[in-house]
């Protein structure tokens, strides 16, 4: 695992909580109900880049023919051969997009084509 992927957490934290003060502020009569809407927003997109960077934290996301131990097959436990990077696109809660960076990976054996789990 990377152990520095938490790097800019604290920051978009500070900038979501921010948001949401200040929408508070210019929203003096809102009901609880409103209130928790417009937490949904800056919250919801905290939470997609928190995920995106704990789905990256795994090494076996990327990896080369130059890597030492490189995921394996799942249907026939052969090493698997780089397909280069790849951008997947995928939602998440409160229409937030998710882009990672992944290895698109072949086996040499069966043929078969993923991103490596982890
Ligand atoms: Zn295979």
């Amino acid at each position: 695992m990377k152990t520095e992927f938490d790097g800019r957490w604290s920051e978009l934290g500070r900038e979501a909580m921010k948001e949401v003060k200040q929408w508070r502020l210019s929203h003096p009569k809102a009901s609880l109900e409103e209130i928790e809407q417009a937490l949904d927003g800056p919250l919801g997109r905290l939470r997609a880049r928190m995920l995106e960077d704990l789905a990256q934290a795994s090494e076996a996301t990327q990896f080369n023919e130059q890597t030492a131990e490189r995921p394996r097959c799942p249907q026939c436990n052969e090493e698997l051969i780089s397909r280069g990077q790849q951008v997947r696109e995928l939602e998440t809660a409160h229409a937030q997009r998710l882009r990672l960076d992944r290895t698109y990976a072949s086996c040499p054996r069966c043929g078969a084509g993923l991103f490596p789990p982890g």
